[in-house]
């Protein structure tokens, strides 16, 4: 994978993508899946793995430094001093990976929360965030990402390279991804919060983040294929798509129902030979993955 120092593409918010800044990669569509390789009961092992993981969180800076390009709210918040405090409280909480914590550190979650909510920014609490979505919590985030972190690509170039997320939200976790990869599609399907998280990522100048208005239940196929898939929301299965868009060598995670009321995370891996590895963690809790866009 390429140096992250030059990113390709800026915050745009468009459907289908602009010309030019993004190159399309139809022909590089990944052919559907062979085989699924189901290997359930395989568990939390790879959250001790990533945290013993060299750091190497300095090439993965690019952009501006969101920390830096923080609005003062008055409230103290905005200063590097309190969202070290809740890093520090998810390391003591981990294992999770040095670098994904770095990244958490760098951006100011409070900009990304309604006023009235930003006492409760740095707390590890999903939050509102309009039309009955919420903000995922900062220990979920990270665990994800960490996860995601130690797929073979990423595991190898030290970053996550191309990434795709499936409900934007606010933005928050789509800023957090940026630290830590080359490009980030992120795509929304409320028209209302793709606005909202266009504006609140305006001023951090993720210059490699591209904001996409649809149904990201079709993935995003004018940029697959992609290194690393992540879902924030939960469906019944993982789509078809997302397998067809995920590279040889790529990780996805996402929420999927389990039983009528519990959702788990599932990992699936694109092995060398065009197949897929599927692996199931922890229950966790997520809004819906619904088709269409509104
Ligand atoms: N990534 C966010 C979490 C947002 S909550 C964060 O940074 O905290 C999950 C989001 O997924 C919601 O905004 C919801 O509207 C969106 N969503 C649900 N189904 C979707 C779909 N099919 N395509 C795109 N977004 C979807």
């Amino acid at each position: 994978m390429a140096d992250l120092a030059e990113p390709e593409f800026q915050v745009v918010s468009d459907s289908p993508p602009r010309g030019g800044k993004f190159p399309l990669r139809l022909e590089q569509m990944a052919r559907p899946p062979k085989k699924l390789v189901s290997s359930p009961g395989e568990p939390l092992a790879l959250a001790a793995a990533t945290a013993s993981q060299p750091r190497s969180a300095a090439t993965l800076r690019s952009g501006a430094n969101a920390a830096s390009v923080a609005r003062p709210t008055g409230l103290g918040l905005d200063s590097e001093g309190v969202r070290r405090n809740m890093v520090e409280r998810l390391r003591a909480a981990g294992p999770h990976d040095a670098r994904v914590l770095d990244a958490m550190a760098a951006v100011p979650r409070h900009l990304f929360v309604d006023a009235a909510l930003v006492t409760q920014a740095y707390e590890d609490t999903s939050l509102p965030i309009g039309h009955g979505q919420t903000i995922s919590k900062p220990s979920v985030v990270t665990r994800m990402i960490g996860v995601l972190m130690d797929g073979a690509t990423a595991r190898a170039g030290g970053h996550l390279g191309r990434v795709l997320e499936v409900g934007t939200g606010c933005g928050y976790q789509a800023a957090v991804l940026c630290r830590l990869s080359r490009h980030v599609v992120s795509v929304e399907r409320i028209r209302g919060l793709h606005d909202k998280a266009r504006d609140l990522v305006a001023p951090l100048r993720m210059n490699h983040l591209r904001l996409v208005y649809g149904d990201g239940m079709l993935g995003h196929p004018p940029n697959a294929p992609y290194d690393s898939i992540i879902a924030a929301a939960c469906g019944a299965d993982v789509p078809e798509a997302w397998l067809a868009q995920l590279a040889v060598g790529g990780r996805l995670i996402s929420p999927v129902l389990d039983t009528a009321s519990k959702q788990k995370l599932v990992v699936i891996d694109r092995l060398d030979d065009g197949g897929f590895q599927r692996t199931e963690y922890e229950a966790v809790q997520f809004v819906p993955l619904k088709s269409g866009s509104i």
